[in-house]
Order: structure tokens, then sequence, then C-alpha cells
């Protein structure tokens, strides 16, 4: 007889700096790849978002008044132990999310480790007008203080990442955090909080509470003794997230959907077009806000991209995401499996040609196959909607007016790419199309100096870069009297005679 042992179960916050269990319902973690479950977790309950936001407050003094070198060295520390942990980071994450090793390995986990270095760096860079005498009789100078305790809630996609953009920054500036993981994607943002007190980051200053949107989610949100609510995540939760937080006035950051054009014009290199628009679309397996997922490509180019993208994307490798071969790893459910295959079923009705993909390969696991859409029309909902998945769609446009106009007919402002060997046209893509970023022949690489943020329903504020450090930043004005008299000049304005 074979025994099937089940998974610890782990204790879901990490409040004071120390794991926390309270009781109450567990949440199993499970493989997308396998639907078998990998780690099991005690859900926080609403008290324990009290008691995490209550040790935030109390740690906030302590470490906003710290110096910019005692923050910075606890990140330092803190960079090293991430990158001494990958192994287990990579694994977590494969495990949780199914993204394909070398995806966690390559990108993921050194990516939040270099992010988490640049952050160690930026605590000591804080910038501002220079002090002087801007009236005459009045010294000025500019104060940049922490904005307090910062709720933050991530999605799943990339949960360790999502964490780290949001996290360090905050703790950069001096606030303390409390963060909400998605449920389903838990344990790599524990590990970081574990990590950050072997670091030396003093308890209650990074916090984390696991549990449902609906539950935890919403507490958090509408917390009353917050300063700051960053959000990560889709528009429409986000914009909830923003009205539980109006309630109060806290101020937020909101990161949310995309639906990124890749403008092919008809001086482009084709076969790096092709390639680019196949890696742009699949990374992570179409899970990433900024992913290609419009492809408006110049009429004489239009057919030759249309073949070139269906036979790369029948070349990629779908399968367990642990093996270093696999290229595409499944969906992160299920039910997001139907969501996304719901949506290719309908593209036909709208007037899609479906070139390759657009069903799921037999055996466990939430797989989808990449899927190439061709001659949608500007109203489908592919074209319209996030679809999240690995999914591209195509259209073809007649000039380049055309081609900006389409790229900019979208409700999100997240990303864009151009592809042209045309000086100009580069210039005037990069000028005109409405998004957070938009790449000049490539498609997805970030870098921690560089900000990443979007317009319009894409959110707004900066993750990543010295922009999203003045997120969790209030500007002060210190202005302070030279003169000593009391008559000052400007009393004139109130007292016509003394
Ligand atoms: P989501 O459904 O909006 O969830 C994001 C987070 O919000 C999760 O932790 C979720 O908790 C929580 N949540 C759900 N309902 C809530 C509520 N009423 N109040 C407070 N919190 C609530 O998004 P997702 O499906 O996890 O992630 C995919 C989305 O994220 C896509 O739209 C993608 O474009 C976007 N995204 C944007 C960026 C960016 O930088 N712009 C980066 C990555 C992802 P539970 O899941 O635990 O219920």
């Amino acid at each position: 007889m074979t025994t099937v042992s089940s998974p610890p179960v782990l204790a879901g916050s990490w409040i004071d700096g120390a794991p926390v269990s309270t009781g109450g319902p567990t949440h199993a973690v499970v493989s997308p790849a396998t639907g078998r479950p990998v780690a099991e977790y005690q859900l926080a309950q609403p008290a324990d978002v009290d008691a995490a936001v209550s040790s935030a407050r109390a740690a906030l003094r302590g470490w906003s008044t710290a110096t910019p070198a005692e923050r910075s060295a606890v990140l330092a520390k803190l960079a090293k132990l991430a990158d001494e942990a990958t192994a287990d980071l990579v694994a977590e994450e494969v495990s949780q999310t199914g993204k394909p090793v070398r995806l966690a390995t390559e990108f993921d986990v050194p990516g939040s480790v270099d992010n988490i270095d640049f952050f160690a760096g930026a605590a000591r860079h804080l910038e501002g007008k220079a002090s002087g005498e801007y009236s005459g009789d009045h010294t000025s100078s500019i104060r940049r203080e922490a904005v307090g305790v910062v709720a933050t809630i991530t999605p799943w996609n990339y949960p360790l990442q999502m964490a780290v953009w949001k996290v360090l920054p905050a703790l950069a500036a001096g606030c303390s955090v409390v963060i909400k993981p998605a449920e389903i994607t838990p344990l790599t943002t524990l590990t970081l909080a574990r990590l950050a007190g072997e670091a030396g980051l003093p308890p209650g200053v990074f916090n984390v509470v696991t549990g449902s949107g609906a539950d935890v989610g919403t507490t958090l949100a509408g917390h009353a003794d917050v300063d700051m609510v960053t959000f990560t995540g889709s528009t429409p939760v986000g914009r909830r997230v923003m009205a539980a937080a109006a309630v109060h006035g806290h101020r937020t950051q909101l990161e949310l959907g995309g639906k990124a054009p890749f403008v092919v014009f008809d001086d482009a290199d084709l076969d790096a077009a092709i390639q680019g628009s196949v890696a742009g679309s699949l990374i992570n397996t179409g899970q990433d806000c900024t992913a290609a997922t419009r492809a408006i490509v110049a009429r004489p180019l239009y057919d030759d991209f249309v073949a070139g993208v269906a036979e790369v994307m029948g070349k990629v490798v779908i399968g367990d995401p642990h093996d270093p071969d696999t290229d595409l790893g499944p969906l992160i459910t299920l039910a997001h499996r139907a969501k996304v295959a719901g949506m290719v079923e309908r593209a036909p009705g709208e007037g899609g040609r479906i070139v390759t993909g657009g069903v799921a390969p037999e055996g466990p696991g939430s797989f989808y196959r990449p899927t190439l859409i061709a001659d949608v029309s500007e109203q489908s909902e592919v074209w319209r909607d996030e679809i999240f998945g690995p999914v591209l769609a195509v259209r073809s446009f007649t000039d380049d007016d055309d081609a900006i106009r389409q790229a900019n007919d979208t409700a999100y402002g997240l990303a864009a790419s151009a592809w042209t060997r045309d000086v100009y046209r580069a210039q005037r893509a990069s000028r005109e199309i409405h998004a957070g970023c938009v790449w000049i022949n490539d498609h997805i690489p970030i870098i921690s100096e560089m900000p990443h943020g979007g317009f319009g329903a894409s959110g707004f504020g900066k993750d990543m870069s010295q922009y999203s450090l003045e997120e969790y930043l209030s500007i002060k004005h210190v202005m302070s009297d030279i003169t000593g008299v009391v008559d000052k000049a400007w009393h004139r304005t109130i007292f016509t005679k003394r």
C-alpha cells in the first residue's frame, strides 16, 4: 500500500516579524500543471489584518526615522539572502504558478533580486529642490517623508516580482507594509517576509496576510488605519480597491490590466517581428499585463507575418514546468483556461480566423495551446478585452496614421511596441502611442532603473525605478523666517496701520 503524505499546514500570515496562525480554515495551493496540492496554509482572519496593521503602525516610527544608510544596509542584505535562496524561490514560484522553470530562474527571481538591490541603493538617494531664500525673507527647504503604513494587494501572475515591486520602494522610503498576495500564490511572498526578518528588518515593518480578495483584500483596502493602498491586478478590482481607499481619502497607486499593441511597419525586420511577437505574447503563458496581444501589421507584410507566427508558435514546447526544455506552462487555473477558451471560441463568430491553437491539449493541468487569431474585427472581444492567455490577435493597417489610431483604440495604456527601421517612424510611434512604455524593435524587457506603470484603464503611478520611490514619499515644505522682525512685509495685506 502506498501512503500519500499531505503537505504541512503553513502559517498563512507573517505579523510582527513572526509566522502567525490563528486557526480557522486552510487553503490548498494547487499546481496548475498537475492539479495536485503543493502546500496548505492557514488563511488570515479579519483580526489578523487588524493585528498586521497595528504592528505596521507601531513599527513605522522606528523604521521611518532610521537613517537612509541603515535602511539601505538591511535591504542590501535582503538582496543577498534572496539571491542565496534562489533555488527555493524558483521551486515555490514554479510549483504555485506553473511557470516554466527557465522563466522563474532567468527572469522572476534574478529580476526580483536586482530590484531589491536597486532599492537598497535608492534608499540613499532622496532628491528635491535646493534649499534657498525663494521669498528673500525665508529659507525654504524640502523634506521627503515616508507616507506611512502601506497596504498592498498583489496578483498571482508574478507573485514574487509583484510583491518586490510594491514592497521594496515602500521600505526604501521608510514606510511599513502589510501585503496581501493572491490567495492561490502566497508562498514566495511569505518567504520574502521571512528573509527580510533574517536580513535584520525590524519586526512589524513588513507583514503578510493571506486570503481571498473578497475577504482579506476588502478588509485591508478599506482599513482606516493605513495611509496608502497600492494595488496590482485587474482593472475592475483595482477600481473597487480605489473606491474602498477613497472612503478614508487614502493615497492610492494602481497597476492594472493591459492590451498591448504590437505595431509592425512595412520596413520592419519581419523575422525579428515574428519571433518578437511570439515571445512577447507567450511570456508567462500570456499572463503578463504587458504581453503583446494586438498585432497591427502593415498590409504588405500581413500574410507572411501570420504564416511566420503560426509556424513559430507550432514549435513551442508545452509541458512540465519543472523541465528546463519546457517553453510554455499551464494557465493559472482550469477556471481561467475556460475563460480564455471561451473568448477564443467566440472569435470566429465575430469574424476572426483561428490560424493555430484554440485548443487545450489532452491530460491533466490547465494547459492551452499557443493561439493566433487573424482578421479580427476592431470591435471584437478578443481585440478589445484582456484575455490573459497565450493568444495573439492580428489585424492589418493601411498607413501610418491608421496604425497609430488602431494602437490607441483601447481603454488601456500600459505597454506597446513599434517595429521599424525608420528612425522617424520610431520617434513618431514613441511620441504618439498612449502607453506607459513603448518599446522599439522589442517587446517585454524591463529594467529596475526604469519605471513601469500605465495610463487610462491600466492605472496610474509607477513601479520600479526612482519614480516608484516617490509614490511612497510625501513632500513637505519647511519655510523658516530669517528676518526676526515682528512687522513682516506681507502683514501689510492684513494690517493697514499698527
Ligand atoms: P485580480 O483578480 O484583480 O486580483 C488581484 C488581487 O486583488 C488579488 O490578490 C485578489 O485576491 C485581490 N482582490 C480581488 N478582489 C478584491 C477586492 N474586492 N478587494 C481587494 N482585493 C481584491 O487580478 P489577478 O487575476 O490576480 O491578476 C491578473 C490581472 O492583474 C490582469 O488584469 C493583469 O493585467 C493585472 N496585472 C497588472 C500588472 C501591472 O503592472 N499593471 C502586473 C501584473 C498583473 P484573490 O485573488 O486572492 O481573491
